[in-house]
């Protein structure tokens, strides 16, 4: 295979087995790119590249991007680097902050240090956490930051990725290295688990079960959730867009919706295709569900902290890259529901 329009062949995907490491390698090799990935499978899974592992342009490590000795081969062999592998999801970071700081500190640290010894480029992965507190919506690249005190782990999360932002930035400043920073919001998908506390895949199995719907607190705060394929596309355009090196950039849907009513619009969607008969498969428990509220200290560790609302301001990609996000909400939760529902039958069936 020749050169790529910008020049650069192979890719490697730190965290690439997990929810969107995994579709991104899938879209890189569609578009004909040897892709490697790296993956510890800490929240990764390997059945999200099981498929893809008889590609003939497919590589895969298991292993953790620490590993100095295996991070250095891998940057060797690539032409870019797009850096995914982190501790993910509220319930874990609150959970385990040990491993977030260390995690994510660390591991973008010997990503740097790899791609720095072979001038890779290095897309990195931050977060809408980055913002805190973001009292002014919609957020944008480069408001001020108020995060909550040390005391509350949750802010862990969020000190640790402006550290990777920091760091990225000055290896691009210092060391020349070329880096782009896309901070992704509230991302779901197909593979996406609801383990680690993410919203839509929880509410989707709760009412597939039949179960109560959980919402934390009075469900009025706000997110926009982006289609995980749209998510993968701005990544490749920043991928390809020379003028974003050295720059930072929100990557995330702006139709918002409060979580009380997402509680609502899941239970309306597998109703309506319940009834359509699409879901024909599930078991009696759908329709059941009720919504409940869970207040957050049952919900999450006492003193937690959530966001009223996150919304991301996207000019900036769309300036430099004219990306622009093509699924709404029900679309994106159409396919959740399809998803997941067909893990369900499956699971049900063998189960007995
Ligand atoms: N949430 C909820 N019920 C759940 C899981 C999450 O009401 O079972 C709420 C959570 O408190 C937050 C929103 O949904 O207000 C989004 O949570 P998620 O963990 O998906 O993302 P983040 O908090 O990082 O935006």
């Amino acid at each position: 295979m020749g050169k790529l329009p910008d020049g650069r062949q192979r890719v490697l995907i730190t965290g690439g087995a997990g929810f969107i490491g995994s579709h991104l390698a899938d879209s890189l090799l569609q578009l004909g790119y040897p892709v490697t990935i790296i993956d510890d499978l800490s929240t990764g899974r390997f059945e999200n590249i099981e498929h893809l592992v008889s590609h003939p342009n497919f590589c895969f490590t298991i292993d953790t991007i620490n590993n100095e000795i295996v991070m250095d081969r891998l940057a060797s062999e690539c032409d870019m680097i797009i850096h995914l592998a982190a501790a993910v999801g509220v319930m874990l970071i609150v959970e385990q902050p040990v491993h977030t700081i260390k995690t994510n500190i660390m591991g973008t640290e010997a990503v740097l240090n790899a791609a720095v010894r072979y001038r890779a480029k290095v897309l990195i992965a931050s977060t809408s956490e980055v913002y805190g507190k973001g009292n002014r919506v919609p957020f944008q690249e480069e408001d001020d930051v108020v995060i909550g005190p040390t005391s509350r782990n949750r802010w862990a999360y969020a000190a640790s990725k402006m550290v990777d932002e920091f760091l990225a930035l000055a290896y691009h400043h210092e060391k020349d290295l070329p880096v782009v920073i896309f901070r992704l919001f509230n991302t779901v998908g197909t593979r996406q688990t609801g383990r680690y506390g993410m919203v839509i895949p929880r509410f989707v199995q709760q009412a597939l079960r039949g179960e109560p719907v959980t919402v934390y607190g009075d469900g009025a705060q706000t997110r926009c959730f982006l289609h995980v394929s749209d998510a993968v596309k701005a990544i490749i355009a920043l991928s390809n867009c020379p003028a974003a090196v050295g720059k930072v950039f929100n990557v995330g849907s702006t139709e918002e919706i409060s979580i009380q009513r997402l509680a609502g619009l899941v239970l309306d969607r597998i109703k309506a295709r319940n009834s359509s008969g699409e879901l024909s498969f599930l078991k009696e428990t759908e329709n059941k569900s009720k919504i409940v509220n869970i207040p957050y200290e049952k919900a999450y560790a006492v003193g937690f902290e959530d966001l009223t609302r996150r919304v991301p301001n996207t000019e900036k990609i769309a300036h430099f890259t004219g990306w622009q996000p093509r699924y709404n909400l029900e679309e994106t939760l159409d396919d959740i529901i399809t998803y997941l529902a067909e893990k369900e039958n499956v699971e049900n069936s063998t189960t007995g």
